[in-house]
């Protein structure tokens, strides 16, 4: 446990429409930082929610001033809250976690206990994942290949839940790009990193904010913004393709001369153009992609903007 009684601990907690979940979480978390007799502050992040979330951690607000609110004036989605979070967080240990309960709160303790062996940041991955069929399938094939092409090496079966230190803390936000793949940029950071094994419950109440195609945009996120691949690809299938063209040109010409005198088909010019404007068009779409991320960050505007603070 920790040893100095003046340590603090700031949970980073970012929500959306949680108004299902918040009073529980906000009972069951303070349960056990009372228990840990731990001094602490709950940075509650808002992330544009339309529900009745804030006033739900306002009415607890009042009560205990440790429990703090950032309103955030829109939503800016989960990557933006958290760093939101981390920058007003005052904490020496900084522990995020989703509200959702997903990672319980029992669980702090032993991230605590890790930390305090000197790590600065310590990832907790799941002991087992209570999740759908075709969610296990989809993060399976989204870290396969993560880890192949990005080689950023994160650990399976990531949870939320995750402690760093302040000095962790303050090298995460220089970074300062908008498109942000958070996980990345953690291992990004690097320094001394470990890795805990939690148990996992089933989302206490609402509903998963993150769905198949919100689930792949983060996908394409991580894969763009931590590899170069797709652009060296074009280049490589560039090249096997004027390799290739220009030995069938040639073949052709020696059949056409020396062999067969066949006319030339309608269908297969007509194919291969088609092939050809494919291929360029889905080239010069990845040319955009990163562009238009370029276009982004040169742009380089604040990376959250806040309504109203509560407790801070
Ligand atoms: N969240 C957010 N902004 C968004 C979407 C989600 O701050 O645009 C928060 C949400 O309130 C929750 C966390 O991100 O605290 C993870 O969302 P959720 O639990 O719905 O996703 P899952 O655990 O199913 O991946
Ligand atoms: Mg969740």
């Amino acid at each position: 446990m920790i040893d100095s009684p003046n340590t603090k601990l700031s949970l980073i907690v970012p929500v959306f429409f949680e108004q299902e979940v918040i009073k529980q979480f906000i009972k069951e978390v303070i349960e056990e930082l009372v228990f840990l007799a731990l001094s602490y502050e709950i940075v509650f992040v808002d992330d544009g929610s339309q529900d009745n979330t804030v006033n739900l951690i306002k009415e607890e607000a009042i009560k205990n001033e440790h429990i703090k609110l950032l309103e955030l004036s829109y939503n800016h989605g989960k990557q933006a809250a958290v760093t939101a979070g981390i920058s007003y967080a005052s904490g020496d240990y900084m522990l995020y976690m989703d509200p959702d309960l997903q990672d319980p709160p029992k669980e702090i303790k032993k991230f605590i206990d890790e930390i305090e062996k000197g790590y600065d940041l310590v990832f907790g991955v799941r002991k087992e994942k209570k999740d759908s069929f075709k969610n296990k399938i989809f993060s399976k094939i989204f870290w396969s290949v993560l880890d192949k092409y990005t080689g950023l090496n994160l650990p399976r079966g990531l949870a939320v839940m995750r402690i760093f230190n302040k000095d962790f803390a303050e090298r995460f936000l220089m970074y300062n790009e908008q498109n942000r793949f958070i996980e990345g940029l953690f291992m990004h950071v690097g320094m001394n990193q470990s890795v805990i094994e939690i148990e996992q419950r089933p989302r206490f109440a609402g509903v998963s904010k993150f769905n198949f195609k919100r689930k792949m945009n983060l996908a394409f996120d991580a894969i763009f913004d931590f590899s170069e691949l797709p652009l060296k690809l074009a280049v490589k299938f560039g090249v096997f393709l004027i390799f290739f063209g220009g030995i069938a040109l040639f073949l052709i010409l020696i059949i056409k001369l020396f062999f067969v005198d066949f006319q030339s088909g309608w269908p297969s010019i007509f194919g291969f153009l088609i092939l050809s404007l494919g291929i360029q068009l889905f080239f010069i779409g990845l040319l955009a992609i990163y562009t238009g991320r370029i276009y982004k960050e040169s742009k380089s505007r604040p990376l959250f903007s806040i309504k109203e603070k509560t407790n801070i």
